[in-house]
């Protein structure tokens, strides 16, 4: 038999976590069919000498809703080696949706997940109205990678009760439709149903995001509508806005999830933030507690901290103040002089000190950016490489006896490209680590997608093989690809994918160990109409299979776009 592709003489670390072998891994119609010594022809042989081959990654946290309209790749996620992901999360999606609040939806993931409206409106065909229909039009999108998506809260509350949503609780006649509606997305191949607490999540009228408005007693039926058919996750954006919220949040999804039998998933996260914060243990000890209680839960963690970015070319911290506003809107050769003018940059160190203090409410990276207080100079990095060890900006003000602000200016005008970051949450690498190796977290959670111009998580894969595998040696290889792969494949049961193993699909990354991890962030204007948004690459990286097909060599595309869509088990049994 002759094969498509032959992948040959790589080091196959199999996802299982079972220790690496050497072996060629023979593809036919977009399944592994073969593995050991091939001897069979192939159309296609890719030399994996001294490379590892895995797995392709599989991250489940995303928000490419949107994003997958114009977007072939799957980037920046491709670029980490991800195959795989899910969207939807937090109650945001862009279906169901009527034709006239189409967008009210765009201006809604602008407010939350800073995805550019004029990106939205420029490059989105929006063909469709129902869930299912929006899926099928996933399903025809060239696409580069697998996408999976859920049914979102917020955008089901809009689009049954329209702006009532936003204030009123539902009637009995909202909440009939809004279950058909979620069995609906189930049987044609939601992954779930997905929804927010959370406190950082608003609309543009800095109201509470529709989600928020809902009483449990709305939740516990529409997770009961996915219990009816045993098939679905509830995912949900967590209120983390302090210790006691936190603890009631937890308490009642507790309940839903002991009641529905159904799989419920929520970032777990250490914060110093908000009104008296949990410690970060709090959330594991919690999760073991449920699954004695009968739940079947999931933490979704970080690899890393989750970081506000700052740069000239994006946001600064003090773009509201009003000199700095002024300055700010002009071009960038301009913004440039004028911040390097003595008389100018006096008014700039002075605006400061008259910034908003910080308090106890918790900000995510959108008010961290587009409602910033006073920075904290202990918390701000001058980012200068990606192992996690930059120094602070009150480190280097008092090395050159400098206001800190004037550090971050003589900084911005010697790279353009300097990027600032502020951890919002997860800022201990000894906390993200216990929250990795607890065995009810998964490693997923990038946001990719979400906070273009805000945040950049994307990477979080080749962080975990770069930072915590080669640098700190926390993890074996095997046990960190296993994280990525087969872990998240099981709890998204996707059931033919996350391993390299005869029969299953052929989504896999080549990587070089000793080199693999994430380049420097930057700010590119890349998007539909032009817009901005933070672009990472990564290093290391040889080669990603989709499906059977090669679609990133070097980092760069191939123009193949093997992606498919991948319909959950709801759609499986129908
Ligand atoms: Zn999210």
């Amino acid at each position: 038999m002759a094969l498509d592709l032959v992948i040959r003489q790589g080091t196959i670390v199999d996802g299982s976590g079972a220790a690496r072998y050497r072996g060629d891994v023979g593809v036919k119609d977009g399944r592994i069919v073969e593995i050991g010594r091939i001897r069979a022809s192939a159309q296609r042989t890719v030399d994996a000498d001294g490379l590892i081959v895995a797995p392709g990654f599989i991250d489940g946290h995303t928000h490419m809703d949107a994003q997958v309209s114009w977007d072939r790749i799957g980037s920046c996620s491709c670029w980490h080696g991800v195959t795989s992901v899910i969207m939807g999360n937090c109650g945001f999606a862009l279906a169901p949706c009527k034709p006239e609040a189409r967008e009210w939806f765009a201006r809604c993931l602008t407010a939350v997940e800073d995805i550019p409206t004029e990106a939205m409106l420029a490059g989105i065909d929006w063909t469709w109205e129902s869930f299912p229909e929006y899926l099928a039009t996933v399903d025809h999108l060239p696409k580069a990678i697998n996408y999976g998506a859920y049914i979102g809260h917020s955008a089901l509350r809009m689009y049954v009760m329209g702006k009532r949503a936003l204030s009123e609780k539902a009637s009995e006649d909202d909440l009939a439709r809004m279950v058909a509606a979620v069995q609906e997305a189930i049987r044609a191949g939601a992954m779930g149903f997905s929804s927010s607490r959370a406190t950082t999540h608003v609309t543009p009228d800095d109201t509470p995001v529709a989600s928020r408005i809902a009483d449990w007693s709305e939740v516990d039926r529409l997770v009961g509508a996915m219990a009816e058919l045993n098939a679905g996750i509830f995912q949900v954006g967590p209120d983390i806005s302090g210790g006691e919220a936190q603890r009631e949040f937890l308490a009642r999804l507790k309940q839903v999830a002991v009641e529905s039998g159904r799989p419920v998933m929520f970032g777990t996260l250490s914060s110093r933030q908000g009104k008296s914060p949990n410690p970060w243990t709090y959330q594991l000890d919690y999760l073991d507690e449920c699954a004695a209680a009968g739940a079947r839960m999931w933490g979704q963690a970080t690899t890393r901290s989750i970081n506000a970015l700052f740069t000239l070319k994006s946001y600064l911290p003090f773009d509201v103040l009003p000199t700095w506003r002024q300055v700010r809107s002009l071009p960038l050769p301009e913004q440039k002089r004028r911040l390097a003018d003595p008389a100018t940059r006096r008014q700039l160190v002075a605006e400061e000190a008259r910034m908003k203090p910080r308090g106890d409410v918790f900000q995510g990276g959108g008010a961290a950016t587009t409602d910033p207080r006073k920075p904290d100079y202990d918390n701000l990095f001058a980012m200068q490489g990606v192992d996690w060890n930059d120094p602070s900006v009150a480190q280097l003000a008092a090395q050159r006896g400098e206001h800190p602000v004037e550090v971050m200016l003589d900084l911005v005008l010697a790279n353009e490209d300097q990027v600032f970051v502020q951890p919002l949450v997860n800022e201990q690498p000894d906390h993200v680590l216990g929250m990795l190796k607890h065995p009810r977290t998964l490693a997923t959670f990038s946001d990719s997608g979400a906070h273009v111009c805000q945040e950049m998580g994307s990477s979080l894969q080749t962080h975990l093989l770069s930072y915590w595998v080669r640098g700190k040696q926390a993890f074996t290889l095997e046990a960190a690809v296993r994280k990525l792969t087969f872990d998240n494949a099981s709890a998204w049961e996707l059931n033919d994918r996350g391993l390299v193993r005869t029969g299953y699909r052929a989504d896999l990354v080549l990587f070089d160990e000793a080199r693999v991890k994430p380049a420097m962030p930057t700010v590119e204007t890349d998007l539909p109409g032009g817009a901005r948004r933070l672009v990472q690459k990564a290093e290391g990286i040889a080669a990603v299979v989709v499906n059977g097909q090669v679609t990133l060599e070097q980092g760069e595309p191939t123009g193949a776009v093997p992606g498919e869509l991948l319909r959950g088990p709801g759609a499986r049994a129908a």
